[in-house]
């Protein structure tokens, strides 16, 4: 009983705020029945945010060492609202559990070192499964390490409580998750509280508002479930919106690997822009503009980082690069017109 009472308590007030439906809580119930495994050290101090400054050192992990506090999509979407209330995941979770046990404890990542200053973006690049994503999840402390240490702002975040470190991180996923309410309860929730002014400009500074404005019900239209009623497009804009409005010091972003029509490309990169503004940003990248300008570039393969720089520095200075290989591949694909995917370009 004790195990429900911490993460009710965090989301307690949350559900007096807001109204939710049936089928939210009973996700949210078997969210919480779920066995906790990540747990708060005893007597665990909240985490001071400085500037958002973000260590790797000699990061291990393997999926079968530790089990996360409640599905990977569950909790993703959970953290990046900000608190816990969540419908299920995606079908990821069940395939994942099909997973033989040989899969399940080899390393996912593998001695990840990196330094993130305050207010700098770091850009993880690789292939389908070389374990980018895992790595932006250990950040939040989805799961415990096997190996090694993460630091924000000199605090190891095992010692800190998991309500406080994820409230410094935003995070916009591959699949965000969006309630079946409407586009301005779905964007408020990333700061109860926020006034509709507040609601209105991040939903303009995240490329979303006119869009929001040319819909017949404007700010009132539902969304449908899991925001089947909108575009890819627009859903990862309302998240952005969302994440502008939680002003966390710390970003991950999962690029979504699809392709974008260029009118949204450009929509989604300014609306990128005006979030990784004064953030510290952690990205798996899937497109070249958001790499280029990114203070640092990790490389990763089988869980390791292979090669690391700037883009000038991996193009430039070694010649070999495989990030080379990769972007040659993705302009070879756009020229032919192909989906560019370069990331994924080996599946
Ligand atoms: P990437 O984001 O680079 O495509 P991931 O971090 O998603 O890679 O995955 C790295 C490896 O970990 C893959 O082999 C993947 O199958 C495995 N994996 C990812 N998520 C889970 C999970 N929840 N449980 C078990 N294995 C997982
Ligand atoms: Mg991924």
């Amino acid at each position: 009983l004790q195990q429900l009472w911490v993460p009710l308590g965090f989301l307690g007030w949350q559900y007096r705020e807001l109204k939710q439906s049936l089928i939210d809580m009973q996700n949210l119930f078997d969210v919480l029945a779920r066995p906790a495994r990540v747990r708060d050290v005893p007597s665990a101090a909240r985490l001071a945010v400085s500037g958002g400054e973000v260590v790797f050192e000699n990061v291990s992990f393997s999926y079968g060492a530790t089990e996360p506090l409640v599905p990977t999509a569950e909790a993703e979407a959970a953290t990046a609202a900000g608190n816990g209330a969540a419908k299920s995941g995606n079908g990821d979770v069940t395939s994942r559990g099909a997973m033989d046990k040989d899969a399940r404890t080899a390393p996912v990542v593998h001695k990840v070192s990196f330094r993130v200053p305050a207010g700098k973006t770091l850009a993880i690049v690789g292939s389908s499964g070389s374990g980018k994503s895992t790595t932006l999840r250990l950040l939040y402390r989805l799961y415990d390490l096997t190996g090694g240490r993460i630091l924000i702002d000199g605090q190891d975040i095992s010692k800190v409580t998991q309500a406080s470190l994820r409230e410094a991180i935003g995070i916009v996923s591959q699949d965000t998750v969006l309630f079946n309410e409407s586009l301005y309860y779905n964007i408020a929730y990333g700061r109860p509280g926020a006034s509709p002014a507040e609601v209105e400009a991040a939903a303009r500074a995240a490329q979303v508002h006119d869009t929001i404005m040319a819909m017949p019900d404007g700010y009132d239209t539902l969304v449908g479930e899991r925001g089947a009623k909108l575009s890819g497009g627009e859903r990862q804009r309302v998240a952005i919106a969302r994440c502008i409005l939680k002003r966390a010091a710390i970003l991950t972003l999962d690029e979504a690997s699809a392709a974008l029509d260029t009118a949204t490309e450009q929509k989604v990169t300014a609306a990128l822009t005006a979030l990784g503004t004064d953030r510290t940003c952690l990205i798996v990248a899937h497109r070249l503009s958001t790499v280029v300008d990114a203070d640092e570039i990790l490389v990763m393969r089988n869980g390791e980082v292979v090669e690391r720089g700037t883009h000038a520095d991996l193009l430039v200075r070694v010649p070999t690069s495989e990030y080379k290989l990769m972007w040659a591949r993705q302009l070879a694909e756009k020229t032919k017109g192909a989906p560019s995917t370069p990331a994924e370009g080996d599946e």
